[in-house]
């Protein structure tokens, strides 16, 4: 299999999986015991914890882990809206955030939560005028991810910051699709609550992080004693240490993301070169490295999918949460763009095991699947 999908999820690392077997089969002890294999748990998480911190550029007492960054998300905006002080109530998400988070939203606004979406303009970036507007002295919390899952744009995450800020409330960033791809240092990045999820960087799945800037007050969401008070239920020790070891293979992401997003760019020239009626959505913004969002004119995305599938190839219809739904992406939607167009989307989404004799395989084969069916498209358009 030919694997672009990488913002779906990744294949663990050799060296992950031998991590969490080694805690699964002898370390398995729970890490609140007081016996000696518990108090062995407990060390392993403590060490999990100080490599997260290291690789993350933040402390050990800043980490929450979670079972994942739905889950972070929810413990973030919850529990900071909670803690805010009583007169400021709103809360403001980006219009093009994750499907989870979006519901989250929606959930909050039907239980009488004031909540405002910031808008993006039409080439998917954030429109900060916009922004600038509506974070006022009322605001408790903004919610902004910092790289979409869909179109790879990036959010003007420090500018934020500064607006919110000055307002006197709180950022919440979801990182989940950036940390990995791109260079990350939580001091000096601006939020002051992180989401991260360890399958987005060759992880397991099940596990992922809040962090929580020191002396910014959070509301806990599930009670129990685990994480400082702040997340109950008995660690995920299999999947923290899996974390940890995913994080510290990461070695040198500017000169990985530099590799993946040539293979980005020469994937994107090679499709318009071959098939002039590709598009290709926020191609002159700044963008994650692997990430390319595309219509081949209007052509049906479960057709492409299909052509894809029978070249070996995994990619996706925009967000992998609806596919499988025939509603046009909320992301392409927030930009504007025409519901007939919106459902052509394919994403492929390249990573860190993507090979330029990958690339060159998909750009041999695909167009000739392709054409005839764009011709035929055109036949049928015509006027
Ligand atoms: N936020 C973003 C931006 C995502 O891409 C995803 C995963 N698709 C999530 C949140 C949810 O992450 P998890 O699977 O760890 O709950």
């Amino acid at each position: 299999m030919i694997y672009l999908d990488h913002n779906a999820t990744t294949a663990p690392a050799p060296e992950v999986i031998a991590a969490m077997l080694a805690v699964l089969s002898n370390g398995w002890a729970n890490s609140s015991s007081q016996h000696a294999a518990g108090q062995e748990s407990k060390r392993t998480l403590a060490a999990a914890r100080a490599t997260v911190a290291r690789v993350l550029g933040c402390k050990p007492v800043e980490v929450i882990f979670t079972s994942g960054a739905t889950e972070a998300n929810h413990l973030a905006v919850r529990g900071l809206l909670a803690a805010a002080s009583p007169e400021r109530k709103r809360v403001l998400f980006s219009s093009v955030e994750h499907a989870g988070h979006l519901r989250l939203a929606r959930a909050l606004a039907a239980a009488g939560v004031a909540v405002d979406w910031l808008p993006v303009r039409p080439d998917g970036t954030l429109d900060l005028t916009a922004a600038q507007a509506l974070i006022g002295p009322n605001v408790a919390l903004v919610s902004l991810m910092a790289a979409n899952n869909e179109t790879g744009v990036l959010m003007p995450v420090a500018e934020v910051a500064a607006l919110t800020h000055a307002a006197g409330a709180v950022l919440h960033v979801d990182a989940t699709q950036f940390i990995g791809k791109l260079p990350f240092n939580f001091a000096s990045f601006g939020a002051d609550a992180v989401s991260l999820s360890a399958h987005k960087f060759q992880g397991p799945k099940g596990v992922g992080a809040l962090l929580l800037r020191q002396g910014v007050s959070l509301t806990p969401q599930t009670l129990g004693s685990q994480e400082r008070g702040r997340r109950g239920g008995t660690e995920n020790l299999p999947g923290i240490v899996g974390m940890a070891a995913a994080l510290d293979l990461l070695g040198n992401l500017g000169a990985q993301a530099a590799r993946i997003a040539g293979l980005r760019d020469a994937l994107e020239s090679g499709l318009k070169n071959a098939l002039p009626d590709t598009h290709v959505w926020c191609q002159n913004v700044p963008r994650l490295p692997g990430t390319t969002y595309v219509r081949f004119g209007q052509l049906s995305v479960d057709v492409v999918l299909q052509r894809l599938d029978r070249l070996g190839v995994a990619a996706s219809s925009g967000a992998a949460c609806s596919s499988g739904g025939s509603e046009p992406s909320h992301v392409l939607t927030a930009m504007g763009v025409p519901a007939d167009e919106a459902l052509a989307a394919v994403r492929f989404s390249l990573g860190s095991t993507t090979t330029a004799d990958e690339i060159a395989y998909l750009l041999q084969e695909l167009p000739p699947l392709l054409a005839p069916l764009l011709c035929e498209e055109e036949l049928l358009t015509a006027p």
